[in-house]
C-alpha cells in the first residue's frame, strides 16, 4: 500500500467565481493534517466533476468553507489510515456525510443536516481534486471486488445516488410510473436505470423547460421534492445495483488526468460534455 506522504498535493480554488466568470484554481500542497478520532484518510483514485462545482466555480454559489479550499465531492479511492478494519479497503466517499446526532438526523432526513460535512464544500479546506483526503471513516461505502478501475465509482458518490435518495423519498414502489425529464443529464441516466431497478415503468424526457414540465405536473396532481445528495446508508445498495449491472456506469462516464482540471472546468461550464467527468490525480 502507498506510503502517507508529508504533504496533500491538490487544486484549490483560491477565488470563487462571480456572475458566471471563472474563479481562480491553483495547484498547490497542504500539510498532512494529524487524523481526527473517526476519521479516515482516502488516496484519491478518482473524483467527479459536477454542476455543483461549477456553481461555486463560476456562479458565486457560495461554498459553506470558504476559499481557499479544494472542490470535489464526488470521490472514490483507498483507505490509507484510520480504522483498522478499513485501512487497505477501496471506498466510495459519500458526497454528504450527516452528524448522525442532530433532531433532522433523527429524523432519517440526514442528507440535509445542518451539520454535515461535505467535500468540497463543508469539509474544512478538503475536497476531491487532490492526491488525498481525510474523511469521516463511518460513512465510507466499502467496494468489494471491484469489476471498474476504482476512479470509477466515484459517480456513485453523487450522480449514481441522488437518484436513489430521490427514489425513496418519493417512495417510490414497483410498478408505479416514473417521469424523468433530463434523462440525458449526469444525474438523470441513473434515476432512469434505478427507477427501473427498483421495477417502476418509466418514461423520459430529454431536456425539458421547468416551466413547461411544472404545468404537466400540475396536471397529475403530483409534487415537487427537492434532494440534496443521499443518505450514507442507502451507498450498498447502490453499489450493488452497479456490481450486479442493474446500474451501468461505464457508458455514462469519462476519466482526465486532474492537471486538465481547468479545461475540463471551462468545457463542461460550455456544455461540451454528454458524459460525467472524472479526475485521475496526477500531481
Ligand atoms: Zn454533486
Ligand atoms: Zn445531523
Amino acid at each position: 500500500m502507498a506510503a502517507i506522504p508529508d504533504k496533500i498535493q491538490t487544486w484549490q480554488m483560491v477565488e470563487p467565481g462571480k456572475e458566471g466568470k471563472p474563479g481562480v484554481l491553483q495547484k498547490t500542497t497542504i500539510p498532512m493534517p494529524e487524523l481526527a478520532e473517526g476519521d479516515a484518510l482516502v488516496e484519491v483514485a478518482g473524483c467527479g466533476v459536477c454542476h455543483t462545482d461549477l456553481g461555486y466555480f463560476y456562479d458565486g454559489v457560495p461554498t459553506v468553507s470558504k476559499p481557499p479550499l479544494t472542490l470535489g465531492h464526488e470521490i472514490a479511492g483507498t483507505v490509507l489510515a484510520g480504522p483498522e478494519a478499513l485501512v487497505g479497503k477501496e471506498v466510495i466517499v459519500p458526497a454528504v456525510m450527516p452528524c448522525g446526532n442532530c433532531p433532522i438526523c433523527d429524523e432519517g432526513r440526514g442528507n440535509r443536516c445542518l451539520a454535515q460535512k461535505m467535500p468540497g464544500n463543508s469539509l474544512g479546506m478538503y475536497g476531491g481534486f487532490s492526491s488525498h483526503i481525510p474523511v469521516p471513516a463511518g460513512d465510507l461505502c466499502v467496494v468489494e471486488d471491484a469489476k471498474f478501475p476504482l476512479s470509477h465509482y466515484a459517480v456513485v458518490a453523487d450522480a449514481g445516488t441522488t437518484p436513489y435518495q430521490a427514489a425513496m423519498r418519493a417512495d417510490l414502489k414497483q410498478d408505479d410510473l416514473v417521469v424523468i425529464t433530463g434523462i440525458t443529464g449526469g444525474v438523470g441516466v441513473y434515476m432512469g436505470q434505478i427507477a427501473k431497478a427498483l421495477g417502476a415503468k418509466v418514461v423520459v424526457f430529454g431536456m425539458q423547460s421547468n416551466k413547461y414540465m411544472l404545468s404537466k405536473l400540475m396536471a397529475f396532481d403530483a409534487e415537487i421534492i427537492g434532494t440534496w445528495g443521499c443518505l450514507p446508508e442507502y451507498y450498498p445498495k447502490v453499489l450493488e445495483m452497479v456490481q450486479d449491472g442493474r446500474v451501468q456506469i461505464e457508458p455514462f462516464l469519462e476519466v482526465k488526468p486532474m492537471s486538465t482540471i481547468q479545461e475540463v472546468f471551462e468545457q463542461q461550464h460550455n456544455g461540451l460534455f454528454d458524459k460525467r467527468q472524472v479526475l485521475e490525480p496526477d500531481f
